[in-house]
């Protein structure tokens, strides 16, 4: 049913906007792009998370002042980035590929009144405006698979100053095994997801010291992403009524949904924090 390669490669780009190291990416019609832009315009987030994880998280980092440089990468509308403006001091820049988010990113933090010190930026994860040791904390919330987490962990370190903080969000095992629906249904489309032992390894290797760890709880993924889903689905619908692609597209998020509630004892996503040494 989910063989076809429209519909897998839709499935990439509904679920999780996956844009790079993926040759598929130049048969992608430009229509696909529009759509899934213009349905996840109407959400608050992009991916599964919330204020209070984001606050959670930020709770391991310490070292920040009002001249802190934070770069929050793949910021999508900058849901998890106001939460984090309002509760760290510091410049951040947020980055990410599709222009409509960033404008929306841009407004978000005007009408916080955060606009001095927070700032969206259209650019591509793996092309990073800075220098060496430039910034205090790299933030990532669901998005570093894009890059990859090993390739991301290794690249970005660099524009860390030493003691700086990586904190990142991302799909991994909760148990050496799992049914193998569930995993056949993941590696395809993250092929490094693993438990999070082999994930911490996986940091402690590219130089930094695993700070902590944490499972998002399951209302991150329903609460705060699966069910404010539904109405723009509904929304969706009925403004591209016969349009095969939407209908397709909505059908396999609610699969997503329905593969989620399943199996969630055994995948979500982690918070990783590391520091620089
Ligand atoms: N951090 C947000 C969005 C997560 S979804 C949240 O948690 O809500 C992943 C985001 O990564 C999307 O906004 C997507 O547009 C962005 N993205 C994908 N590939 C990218 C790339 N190469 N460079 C920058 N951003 C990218």
């Amino acid at each position: 049913m989910y063989n076809d390669e429209g519909i897998v490669m839709l499935q990439l780009y509904a679920q999780h906007i996956t844009t790079m190291n993926n040759e598929n990416i130049t048969t992608i019609h430009e229509f696909d792009f529009n759509l899934i832009c213009e349905f996840f315009l109407h959400l608050e987030r992009q991916g599964p998370g919330s204020p209070e994880v984001t606050r959670k998280a930020l709770s391991f980092i310490d070292n920040l002042t009002a001249k802190s440089l934070i770069a929050d990468i793949g910021c999508g509308t900058g849901g998890q980035t106001m939460t984090l403006a309002t509760h760290a001091p510091g410049n951040i820049t947020g980055f990410d590929l599709f222009p409509e988010f960033i404008n929306l990113f841009n407004a978000n933090a005007a009408k916080l009144n955060l606009q001095d010190r927070v700032k969206g930026v259209v650019r591509s994860m793996d092309d990073l405006p800075f220098g060496d040791e430039e910034l205090d904390l790299i933030w990532s919330e669901g998005a570093i698979y894009n890059i990859g987490f090993e390739r991301g962990l290794n690249e970005w370190r660099k524009f860390l100053k030493t003691g700086g903080y990586i904190a990142v969000s991302e799909s991994s095992w909760f148990t050496e095994k799992r049914p193998s629906e569930i995993e056949n249904y993941c590696m395809p489309h993250f092929p490094e997801m693993d438990t999070i032992s082999n994930k911490v390894a996986i940091i402690e290797k590219a130089g930094y010291i695993p700070v902590a760890t944490f499972i998002l709880p399951v209302t991150c993924w329903t609460d705060h992403y699966f069910t404010p889903m539904i109405k723009v689905q509904e929304m969706f619908l009925n403004q591209h009524k016969g349009n095969k692609a939407v209908e397709k597209f909505v059908e396999l998020q609610r699969y997503d949904a329905e593969i989620y509630r399943k199996y969630n004892e055994f995948y979500g996503y982690v918070f990783y924090i590391g520091k620089k040494i």
